[in-house]
């Protein structure tokens, strides 16, 4: 059973993980309609096997792992991980085919200070990676005039990669800011392993990863940070990243406060 859910999973992660390279894949995201519907239709189909080879897993990690050599145990861990990085793939392709369909942008007014705190609360409850978030912001709210959930995602993608590429121990801080009148400044700091200067200008390309097995082995497909951007665009606002390898790092997010 174990075997054969390996040989699936391996299958389905080499079609997605390798074939959709970024070479292959970019001029078919960003071209044409068919193609478009294309990837929005496949991502789709591919939500159910993913869906049966997490409940499997989940149902062989209950019932059989007592029994489990150690290997098969960690054989199982790696599954559950490959299994997590596909639905993470899935779910960032179809965000962005659905990013390509013309809509009109949506704007309600909430206070960024209670979504960055709530968002936090939330990712520090994962059970994968359990960790202290802190947020720093002043004592008013701040308000913003976006679609909340997409700047709930905004910071989910941030955080997430912050969590990802660094130390369970190392902080992860949320600051949030204004600048001048017109402008507010979320920041999203970690105190992880950094990146280079030299792939800082490409972070927000699709498929881009640092490095590609060290990204791979955390879960990455390199679709994050090109949302994260979609996302400041759709509001004409900025996001970069300042970082020092070994350091830790810093993305910036500029949104326009609309009164
Ligand atoms: P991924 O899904 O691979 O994390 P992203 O688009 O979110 O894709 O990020 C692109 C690459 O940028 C990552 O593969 C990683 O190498 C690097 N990266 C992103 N955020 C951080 C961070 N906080 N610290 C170090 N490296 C990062």
């Amino acid at each position: 059973m174990l075997a054969l859910l390996g040989l699936a999973v391996f299958i389905l992660s080499v079609i997605m993980g390798e074939r959709l390279s970024r070479k292959a894949l970019k001029p078919v995201i960003q071209n044409m309609e068919s193609q478009k519907k294309f990837i929005a239709d496949a991502s789709h189909e591919l939500r159910t096997p993913i869906s049966i080879f997490s409940a499997s897993l989940e149902v062989l990690e209950k019932e059989e792992k007592s029994k489990m050599s150690s290997f098969s145990r960690e054989t199982l861990e790696e599954l559950k991980d490959e299994v997590r990085q596909m639905k993470t793939l899935v779910s960032h392709l179809l965000t962005l085919a659905k990013e390509q369909e013309p809509q009109g942008i949506h704007r309600e007014s909430f206070s960024i200070n209670e979504l960055a705190r709530k968002t936090a609360r939330q990712f520090e409850q994962l059970s994968h990676n359990p960790r202290t978030i802190k947020v720093i912001a002043p004592s008013n709210d701040l308000m913003v005039k976006a679609d909340r959930g997409r700047i709930k995602e905004l910071l989910q993608l941030l955080l997430d990669n912050a969590i990802k590429y660094s130390e369970a121990s190392s902080p992860v801080e949320i600051r949030l800011k204004t600048q001048g009148k017109s402008m507010l400044v979320i920041e999203i700091k970690d105190e992880g392993e950094g990146i280079p200067p030299a792939d800082l200008p490409f972070l927000f390309d699709r498929f881009y990863r640092v490095e590609k097995g060290r990204s791979r082995h955390q879960g990455g497909a390199g679709l994050g940070l090109s949302i994260a951007k979609e996302i400041t665009d759709q509001y004409a606002g900025s996001i970069d990243a300042e970082s020092q390898p070994g350091k830790g790092t810093t993305f910036r997010v500029k949104l326009p406060i609309l009164a």
